[in-house]
Formats: C-alpha cells, structure tokens, sequence
C-alpha cells in the first residue's frame, strides 16, 4: 500500500459558502502519477464538510436553503448558551453532512458523474481559511 496526495487551501466567507474542489482534486492526483486507488478528500474544521452535488447556481441555492430549514442559524442551541459561541449550527451542519468524501480512482480518473462535484461547504459564521487534505491510497 502507498500514500501519496497533496493540500488544498483556501479563504472562505463562511456562511454555508460552497467552493468546487474538483479541478484541484484532479490537479493534486495528476502530479501523483497515480491512476489506480481510493481518494479521500477531507476538510479539517468542526463547522466545514465535504460532500458532492451538482455544482450550479440553482442547486447551491437549494442546499443552502435546506439546510436554513433544517438547522436555523437563530435557534435555540446549547453549544452558543454553554460556550457563550454564535455557530451551533455551523458544528451541527458540519457533523451531519460529514467532513469527507472518498472517490475511486480509475485508470487516472476520478469516478464521478458527468455532473459531479467535489464540494466544500463552509458553515462558520465569520471568514475562514480552510485546509483540504488529499491522500490517495494506492
Ligand atoms: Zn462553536
């Protein structure tokens, strides 16, 4: 088994902001060399999560607005009362879309639809800079 993979970063508005991290994910895998193998794409940060969608204007608008409806940022959470903090919800959000998505890699390519993307969503409630780890394993 080998390891081999790269770092991304990047300066984020917070907010439920959502940045495409495909392009840099194949970027990072190509100067591997590597074209057979598992890569895990992973964000560090307890308000950040990873996951795939199609990236577009309507779909961004849609997830954003879902989760404003399923976690509100104004309601009533025990992490803001007990820590005297602002961004329950960020944590919540993060912890229920995850903080990582794994993709096979295939004759040195990614295995994911024509119309999927690698995203990050960034749901602090103030600017961020986020770190993205890959590895691939090989
Ligand atoms: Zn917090």
């Amino acid at each position: 088994m080998a390891v081999a993979g790269g770092v991304l970063r990047m300066e984020t508005p917070g907010e439920g902001h959502i940045v495409d991290l495909t392009e840099g994910v194949r970027r990072i895998v190509a100067t591997t060399g590597v074209d057979r193998g598992l890569v895990c794409v992973a964000a560090s940060g307890s308000t950040v999560a990873v996951t795939t969608m199609e990236y577009e204007t309507g779909g961004v608008h849609d997830l954003q607005a879902l989760l404003d409806r399923l976690i509100p940022p104004g309601a009533d959470y025990e992490h803001n009362r007990l820590n005297h903090d602002s961004n329950a919800h960020a944590h919540l959000r993060a912890a229920v879309i995850g903080p990582s998505v794994t993709v096979p890699l295939v004759d040195g390519s990614l295995a994911l639809g024509t119309w999927q993307q690698i995203v990050l969503i960034d749901f602090d409630d103030r600017p961020r800079t986020r770190v993205v780890t890959v590895q691939i394993v090989s």
